[in-house]
């Protein structure tokens, strides 16, 4: 049966990986947030029919599903928004979010469907752990497959500034960054400090030119998941993330995994402010309208239907 456990994989010192692989870079001002022009200057009604194209998948009463079910269905509707950029993104990422962008591109196409999109990613895992990610009625750990399905194949990009010397550099961290992974007494905070907290927990690389510790953070991540299992503080509908010479990446709420009663369900926030709540068991192929995010309480995010949060789900417009 499921269970929402973590690992502290995330946990890793990126000094040693910076250091080998850093370049120096230009200290020019920033393209203007580049990420919050684009998203200002899109037209409202150019994404207004998202949910037309979203999948959901089918639990599997014979090979227990609903960690992926959940995932994956959220993972499609932040594909399906451009499925161009997205399938870019995610054969950057590692070869099962390849395999998964691959298995929505036959989606599309009509010639399969997202439970053998979701199938052939589940062998393709059971073939790398098959503790982990088991056939049959164990359940697998909605945790397990964030870290595999996230993890970034030779290190996220990160930025790191020198304040004793200015020095600016790129490089990167380790694999697991964008699996955001809270501790416990982060509970009530917002997923905003959850992110922060956790980068500052981590080892500062160390300046190339001076040896003293440097800021760093993320560089225009594309995709990013909280680990965040009983979360109970606010679910920050976007995310700004300080990037090198100021530039903002700005991450929009994709979507939820709750974890309740040996099972996964998801919310999915479409690109028209809608959440859509999908249970592989009561909604199978489809979802059904929830609530407009712009209209919700504080703490509405936090529960659904007597389950917990497990996942949260950030992905840039
Ligand atoms: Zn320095």
């Amino acid at each position: 049966m499921p269970q929402d456990h973590g690992f502290p994989r995330g946990r890793r010192g990126i000094h040693a990986k910076l250091n080998s692989t850093s370049v120096r870079a230009d200290p020019t001002p920033c393209k203007l947030n580049i990420d919050e022009m684009l998203d200002l200057a899109k037209p409202q009604n150019q994404t207004a029919n998202s949910p037309e194209i979203c999948s959901y998948s089918r639990w599997d009463s014979k090979n227990y599903s609903c960690a992926y079910d959940a995932v994956f269905s959220i993972l499609c509707c932040i594909w399906s928004t451009n499925p161009h950029k997205w399938n870019k993104i995610f054969r950057g990422l590692n070869p099962e979010m390849a395999l998964l962008a691959n298995g929505f591109q036959k989606l599309l196409s009509g010639n399969i469907t997202l439970e053998d999109a979701r199938d052939r990613v589940r062998t393709q895992l059971h073939q790398l752990d098959n503790q982990k990610f088991k056939w049959g009625t164990h359940g697998t750990a909605a945790s397990d497959l964030a870290y595999m399905m996230f993890k970034k194949n030779n290190g996220a990009e990160i930025w790191s500034h020198c304040n004793t010397c200015q020095l600016r550099t790129q490089g990167f961290g380790d694999d697991y960054m964008y699996v955001i992974d809270s501790p416990t007494d982060l509970q009530h905070s917002s997923t905003s400090q959850v992110l922060q907290a956790v980068m500052n927990q981590k080892q500062h690389p160390t300046c190339n030119q001076c040896n003293q510790s440097t800021d760093y953070g993320l560089q225009t991540p594309r995709l990013i998941v909280f680990h965040i299992p009983k979360h109970k503080g606010i679910l920050d509908k976007k995310i700004r993330l300080k990037g090198m010479n100021e530039c903002n990446t700005v991450l929009h709420l994709r979507g939820i995994v709750y974890h309740g009663n040996f099972h996964f369900v998801s919310r999915i926030v479409t690109n028209d402010k809608k959440i859509w709540f999908h249970d592989g068991i009561l909604t199978g192929s489809n979802a059904v309208v929830e609530a407009n995010i712009t209209n919700i309480s504080d703490d509405y995010l936090t529960h659904c239907k007597g389950k917990i949060i497990a996942l949260a789900i950030y992905a840039q417009k």
